[in-house]
């Protein structure tokens, strides 16, 4: 989508921190960080939101876990611990529509979140 800030991040109109890409996946630092590991993990096909995956995107669903997964382990979170995030929709925060998973760690993170 052309008015989209992360289709143009994934097609490096904008510049990020990217950390992994392969053919369909893009992960990269967010420019707002809220720890001090915050990466996102995020399709390179534009999805709208975590309510926008169809059955054809099964695959590419399991590719995100799995590369946030791979991520925790390379950033060496997984053994103090650390937390993915799916804002969807207004009210659940997301602020852009294309979709995207927060990992946070390096940090005690509190609950419940705001
Ligand atoms: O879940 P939500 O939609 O609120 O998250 C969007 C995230 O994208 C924010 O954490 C923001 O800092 C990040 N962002 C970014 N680079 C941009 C624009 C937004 O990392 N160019």
């Amino acid at each position: 989508m052309s008015d989209c800030i992360f289709c143009k991040i994934v097609n490096k109109e904008i510049d990020s921190e990217i950390v992994y890409e392969n053919e369909n996946i893009l992960a990269f630092k967010d420019v707002e960080p809220q720890a001090p590991v915050h990466l996102l993990v995020i399709p390179k096909k534009h999805i709208e939101s975590f309510m926008n995956f169809q059955e054809e995107d099964d695959e590419l669903f399991a590719e995100i876990m799995v590369t946030l997964q791979k991520l925790a382990k390379d950033f060496e979170l997984d053994r103090s611990g650390f937390r993915i995030v799916n804002n969807c929709g207004e009210e659940g925060g997301q602020t852009v529509n294309h979709v995207h998973f927060h990992l946070l760690g390096k940090r005690t993170l509190t609950w419940p979140p705001g």
